[in-house]
């Protein structure tokens, strides 16, 4: 193995040092596992959404947010963080992304046919690639038409790095799919590079200050610098502002006397599969409250 690591790094030139790294190799064909699992994964239905409650000021339901999760043959449950990235890179989250949006607008139909859930929106995260996709705004359409979900209760949620590049392409889609009535979201606000500038130009519905902002909101007085700034910024742009990642009653308490008055985390429940989610609707306040 040691000679053959010598004898390649040899054969690499004179002027080349060369190493022969094993793991760099494990990696390789680690990746091209995981691309196999992933493909295989989307032909044989092994993703699943899981949906967390939005609520607004007096704990009612507003909507939901769709999360992925992979219902893995042999290591269970696996989480977004584990493959979403991957499949960026690899150009699968295109697919995945779309089952995802499929998915998302036929439950969505389902509860607007079901009296109690009829006015829930729906979130649905969209990666910068498959945003940038040429056909996007066709595709969205298409879902809409085919499943018969109410487009003003579709809310995507799109983050900061899409604004990096391409500005122009990014507006004039958010405008062709706002003018058929969905919402946009802009996700982990805070964390990223948007220029203010790009803000007032995009026609979005929400912010969402990003959970790194709330966890220590009662301490950190930088934190809560940035979500008050987040809110009167939101304020003064016209859009609502959702705080992610709540998970006590002094947090929830302290965004409220911010003046943020959407709010998601696990003090209002954890990302469930649709059945719990739906017993779980069953015991909060009704919306007219
Ligand atoms: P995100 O869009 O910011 O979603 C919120 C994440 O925070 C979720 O993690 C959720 O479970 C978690 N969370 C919510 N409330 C709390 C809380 O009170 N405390 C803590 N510690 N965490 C909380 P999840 O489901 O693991 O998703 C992670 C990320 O993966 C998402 O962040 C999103 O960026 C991405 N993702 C999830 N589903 C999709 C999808 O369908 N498509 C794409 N492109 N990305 C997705
Ligand atoms: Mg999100
Ligand atoms: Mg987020
Ligand atoms: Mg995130």
């Amino acid at each position: 193995q040691a000679d053959m690591a010598m004898y390649q790094a040899k054969a690499a030139g004179r002027n080349c040092i060369y190493f022969f790294d094993p793991t760099m190799q494990q990696k390789a064909s680690q990746r091209t596992e995981l691309d196999n699992e992933l493909r295989q994964a989307i032909n044989e239905q092994q993703f699943e959404l899981f949906y967390q409650l939005q609520v607004g000021r007096a704990g009612q339901a507003l909507g939901a947010e769709a999360l992925i999760r992979w219902r893995h043959p042999t290591r269970g449950l696996v989480g977004p963080d584990n493959f979403i990235g991957f499949a960026e890179e690899s150009g699968l989250i295109v697919a995945i992304g779309n089952w995802v949006l499929l998915s998302a607008c036929k439950q969505l139909r389902r509860w607007q046919q079901q009296g109690l859930t009829a006015d829930l929106s729906v979130a649905v995260n969209i990666s910068a690639s498959q945003f940038r996709q040429p056909d996007f705004v066709n595709t969205v359409q298409q879902i809409l038409q085919q499943t018969g979900a109410n487009p003003a209760k579709l809310k995507l949620e799109l983050t900061e790095s899409l604004l990096i590049t391409d500005i122009n392409d990014v507006v004039d889609k958010i405008q062709q799919l706002a003018a058929t009535g969905i919402g946009f979201a802009l996700d982990d606000f805070g964390t990223g590079y948007s220029s203010l500038a790009y803000l007032k130009r995009l026609p979005l519905t929400q912010l969402k200050i990003d959970r790194s902002f709330v966890r220590d909101i009662l301490t950190d007085s930088n934190d809560e610098a940035i979500a008050r700034m987040i809110v009167a910024l939101g304020n003064t742009l016209g859009l609502e502002v959702l705080a992610e990642g709540i998970e006590t009653p002094s947090q929830f308490v302290a965004l409220q006397q911010l003046g943020c008055y959407q709010y998601q985390g696990y003090l209002f429940g954890k990302p469930l599969p649709v059945a719990e989610f739906n017993a779980a609707l069953l015991s909060l306040p009704t919306p007219a409250s």
